[in-house]
């Protein structure tokens, strides 16, 4: 607890601990010797006030901690029931795999490779591919039956 007043000599404001009242100090501002007021609610300093707001503050913020934690949980609820929704008007279509090999889409002298795959992917619409993905696959050729390395492509798709 500290007292403050103000100097009788040149009226600088001072600050002195309250167990100094009544006894004589010399003014730091004016150097006069003056005697320290007694303490009276208009002069005295509360120090340890300013400290008293802050332990209220952490039970305020436990407060606080309890509907935050309540509003995720309300979220993640809303959020869970829209991926179900979406599974369930999908649940017609069946995720499938169709394997194009380059070899299979020979013809005498004609590679329709791409053809084939373009129109596929055409009839099989764009929306319900999920993923294309290259492949390679060994073979031994029927004529001189060298072993083949060749691609494909599997296409995983919803249908
Ligand atoms: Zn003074």
């Amino acid at each position: 607890m500290d007292l403050i007043f103000k100097c009788p000599q040149c009226d600088q404001e001072l600050e002195v601990d309250a167990s100094g009242a009544g006894s004589e100090i010399t003014c730091p501002a004016c150097s006069q010797t003056i005697t320290v007021p007694n303490p009276e609610p208009a002069n005295i300093v509360n120090i340890p006030t300013p400290p008293l707001p802050l332990p209220p503050a952490p039970k305020e913020g436990k407060h606080f901690v309890v509907p935050v934690h309540d509003k995720p949980a309300d979220e993640l609820i809303q959020k869970a029931s829209k991926p179900l929704d979406v599974a369930a008007k999908e649940g017609d279509k069946k995720l499938r795999i169709k394997t194009f090999k380059h070899t299979d889409c020979q013809e005498v002298g004609k590679d329709r490779f791409d053809e084939i795959i373009s129109a596929f992917l055409d009839k099989v619409g764009q929306a319900n591919i999920v993923s294309i993905n290259p492949i390679n696959y060994s073979y031994v050729e029927m004529v001189g039956h060298h072993v083949v390395t060749d691609y494909g492509i599997l296409v995983v798709y919803r249908g």
